[in-house]
């Protein structure tokens, strides 16, 4: 008996248009030659690979699908298309991508001036420039709705005071893009940061991580740091706004996971095909047929939540609720299948060469950064009760 390869049973690939297809193949064999075989040894040594987040840019990968300013064009599908490879391959890389393109690059298209679109996007689509976005503080995560740093305006300039937490590109960054609180008018507004340029900005690398190894997150503290009225983004009014730009990679951590996923499903059928037991090949015994079926059933209900994603996106119509179920099950359902792969190749599982465990411990940020598990489950919880649970 032949058997089926891959994880498109649903036929997903036929929903595709041929540049959807093309991104998907360019990004595939971007993953299989140039990140596979070199990604453990970055992982194992906590080392960024800043060669292969150049290549993001020099493949036309990175812009978040944003109009113009140098972006390569890319549907909602085919964004998540890169965000479901890149990820397949390794989640540092994917994050890179999340915090550059869907966090800084989109509040900056979103909520920026065309000054500062100008000066920015071109150089951040070729990676040229790398960006981060500031939100979370030590004190506030899930609650970053409260943060505390502080922005005083002084003449043409603007006095941040305070400390960020967990700041993805922190200590690389060329623009980071800070969510501050004006002391005037006690509203949440954003400031591109350049910290090459701003005495009072100090970022100290958050080392000893067991998950996402490979990407940098930066305890950040701002001391007095001056930015002119010119860095603040003028469309930034209010905490909502930053929320608007969190609606969208919300939707592409659900992409990530399903590459995640995939990456554990593939390797848990491959493995179980080859090694033997009792004299047979693992995949010959009932119990772990039905593993593997269940792994790939999930797999199969993620893909579908994305495409529809996609399309609700081209046609305007992600909602929060929307996102935040898609974060919740696909993260959720991820860190599951991630754990039977990691059972299925048993003690050799739990080795780096053979790509589960990485996997695994990377899942664990995903479920928690852009909003937990939990919280993704209370903005459903108020939108089906009309009660919100958590404010
Ligand atoms: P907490 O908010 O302290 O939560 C701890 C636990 O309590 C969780 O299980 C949570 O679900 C639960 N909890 C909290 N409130 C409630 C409630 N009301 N009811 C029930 N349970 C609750 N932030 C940025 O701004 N920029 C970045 O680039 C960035 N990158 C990140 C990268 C990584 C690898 C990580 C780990 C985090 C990153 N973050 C970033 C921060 C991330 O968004 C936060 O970690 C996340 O929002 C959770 O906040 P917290 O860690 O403070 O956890």
């Amino acid at each position: 008996i032949g058997r089926a390869r891959g994880t498109d049973f649903f036929r997903i690939a036929e929903q595709l248009d041929d540049e959807e297809r093309e991104i998907w193949q360019r990004t595939r064999r971007f993953v299989d030659d140039e990140v596979l075989p070199v990604i453990n040894e970055h992982w194992e040594r906590a080392d960024f690979p800043r060669d292969l987040a150049l290549r993001l840019g020099e493949l036309g990968l990175v812009g978040d699908g944003i109009e113009g300013y140098g972006c390569p064009p890319l549907s909602p599908i085919a964004n998540g298309l890169i965000h479901l490879e890149l990820n397949r391959g390794d989640g540092s890389l994917g994050t890179f991508l999340g915090v550059q393109s869907g966090l800084a690059m989109r509040s900056i298209s979103m909520l920026g001036s065309e000054e500062q679109k100008q000066r920015w996007l071109p150089a951040m689509a070729r990676v040229e420039a790398i960006g981060a976005f500031a939100l979370t503080e030590p004190d506030h995560g899930s609650d970053s709705v409260a943060l505390e740093t502080s922005a005083r305006r002084d003449g043409d300039t603007w006095v941040l005071d305070g400390e960020k937490k967990w700041i993805g590109n922190g200590t690389i960054a060329d623009v980071v893009v800070v969510w501050a609180r004006d002391t005037e008018d006690e509203k949440v507004k954003g400031f591109l940061v350049e910290p090459a340029q701003t005495p009072g900005y100090r970022a100290e690398r958050i080392d000893g991580k067991g998950s996402l190894r490979s990407v940098w997150q930066a305890h950040i503290t701002l001391d007095g740091a001056r930015v002119p009225e010119s860095s603040r983004l003028p469309e930034a009014r209010s905490f909502g706004d930053a929320g608007q730009v969190l609606a969208g990679t919300r939707n592409a951590v659900a992409w990530a996971a399903l590459g995640h996923a995939t990456a554990g499903y593939e390797i848990a059928v491959e493995y179980c095909s080859r090694r033997e037991q009792f004299g047979k090949p693992l995949v010959s015994f009932q119990i772990v047929q039905h593993r593997l079926v269940k792994m790939l059933a999930e797999v199969c209900a993620m893909q579908l939540y994305c495409l529809r994603l996609g399309r609700l996106m081209d046609e305007d119509q992600l909602t929060d609720t929307i996102a935040a179920i898609a974060k919740m099950n696909n993260t959720s359902k991820a860190r599951e299948v991630l754990s039977e792969a990691r059972d299925l190749l048993g003690g050799n599982g739990i080795l780096l060469e053979n790509h589960v465990m990485r996997h695994m411990a990377d899942m664990e940020a995903l479920h928690t950064y852009e909003g937990t598990e939990t919280i993704q489950t209370l903005i459903v919880g108020r939108a089906i009760t009309g009660v919100g649970a958590f404010t």
